[in-house]
């Protein structure tokens, strides 16, 4: 933890201090009644019965995971606790089934679990004040009931998922800021996800409070609904590249493909460019390999933050990539070409034991369409061509495909 930066330090300290210091002032808010240590156990047992039958599920998902909050269905059984337990008991389930969790499933080094744990009894204590606050006095815990019970319910599970949500967003942005900020927040799939199974999380509040028996009768539909969530994996991982995250190179020409047909019926413009980092052997020779592939991820990470919503970058081969970019008019080509280098060359990567900052820089080859070509592999062919002049020329330059039908690409970038 020492070695994150210095805001992210200070923010995982005040974060443990408040959880701490909640947490010892909500034993006050209302006393653990008989019936209460079984609901507690019933949901316990449920959510170690649950996370047991999809641990093959959960490593999966846990090794593809990318900077973004892993989503997990546990909430299924915490929210139905944070409704109908005192929280003294809300609490304590929520760290069981985390520690179970984390145990069985996706251990972790200790600060980021201690961090993490605190994120989920933070999001725990705030939705039971509001569940504490809304209900009438003398009814919490307990479940509500009619249009207003369920608004109140919602509104908890709001600030339940917002809480814990973002303590982690915020931990992510402080401590890894060369990421991009939309990765920490994760997709809309991982957020809907999560709403879902708070969702489930107060139908698992009626049940219990109903017929305890009925349970049974949730875990089927439970686990056929985690099983589905590899699915969302399983799309991404087929178009993206694994080291750096970006489109592979199937999935970046189908775009591109889309892309320059409705181009084409729109009579629009579409960039390419094609970037290779200079002497990579080197780096590798020099540094290692696995300081090469920390550069790659790098260069990566940077072109993404370049990118509008609507590029795609793509790693191509090695260290070779590609950015599709709609709508670039052939004379605005030059500047973004320049800036993507540029922003390649402001990459910091550190060798292992000296520190040195690697230099990285990279040569580029730029093409428009329709100008340069009327297909994808005319550009791709007329811009590999038009990179390989600008290795020819000395790297650290970029080179533009001609117009028309010609190969022969002219040097106009360059340093
Ligand atoms: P230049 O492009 O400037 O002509 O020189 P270069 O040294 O970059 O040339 P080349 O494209 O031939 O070399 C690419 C090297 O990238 C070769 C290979 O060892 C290395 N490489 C390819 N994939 C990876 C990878 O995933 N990780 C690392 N660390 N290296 C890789
Ligand atoms: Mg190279
Ligand atoms: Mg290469």
């Amino acid at each position: 933890m020492w070695a994150l930066r210095r805001p992210a330090i200070i923010t995982v300290l005040v974060v443990e201090a408040i959880t701490i210091g909640t947490t010892v002032g909500i034993v006050t808010w209302a006393p653990v009644r008989h019936g209460d240590w079984t609901i507690f156990g019933v949901l316990l047992a449920g959510s170690v019965v649950h996370m047991e039958s999809v641990r093959g599920i959960e490593r999966i998902r846990e090794q593809a995971r990318a900077t973004a909050p892993l989503v997990n269905l546990t909430a299924v059984w915490t929210f139905a606790g944070i409704v109908l337990l005192p929280p003294v008991l809300a609490v304590s389930m929520s760290v069981l089934t985390f520690t179970h969790l984390r145990l069985r499933v996706a251990l972790r080094d200790t600060f980021r679990t201690v961090y993490s744990a605190a994120a989920v009894i933070l999001g725990t204590e705030a939705a039971a004040a509001v569940l504490n606050i809304g209900l009438p006095y003398g009814t919490y815990p307990g479940l509500p009931t009619s249009w207003r019970g369920v608004a109140l319910i919602v509104l908890a599970g709001l600030v339940r998922w917002f809480v814990n949500y973002g303590l982690i967003v915020v931990i992510i942005l402080l401590s890894s800021p060369s990421s991009p900020g939309k990765d920490a927040l994760g997709s809309f799939n991982d957020n809907v996800v999560e709403v879902a199974a708070l969702s489930l999380g107060a139908v698992t509040a009626l049940v219990v409070s109903h017929d305890i028996w009925y349970l049974l009768l949730i875990l089927p539909p439970l686990l056929v609904l985690h099983r589905s969530l590899l699915m969302h994996q399983y799309e991404t991982a087929a178009r993206t590249d694994a080291k750096t995250g970006l489109a592979n190179a199937a999935y970046w020409s189908q775009m591109a493909r889309a892309e320059l047909a409705r181009a084409e019926r729109y009579e629009n413009s579409v960039g390419i460019l094609m970037l290779d980092l200079d002497h990579f052997k080197k780096i590798n020779d020099t540094y290692g390999h696995l300081t090469g592939d920390e550069v790659l991820k790098a260069v990566a990470d940077s072109l993404k933050k370049e990118t509008r919503d609507y590029d795609l970058v793509g790693r191509f081969g090695g260290e070779e990539f590609l950015v599709l970019l709609p709508g670039i008019q052939p004379h605005e080509l030059r500047n973004v070409a320049e800036r993507f280098r540029g922003c390649i060359g402001a990459v910091v990567v550190n060798a292992p034991e000296t520190y040195d900052r690697v230099p990285v820089t990279a040569s580029a080859g730029a093409i428009s369409f329709p100008e340069g070509g009327s297909d994808l592999d005319e550009l791709l062919l007329a811009v590999d061509a038009a990179l390989y002049e600008a290795k020819q020329n000395g790297r650290n330059r970029t080179c533009f495909a001609p117009s028309g039908s010609s190969r022969l690409p002219q040097q106009r970038g360059g340093n």
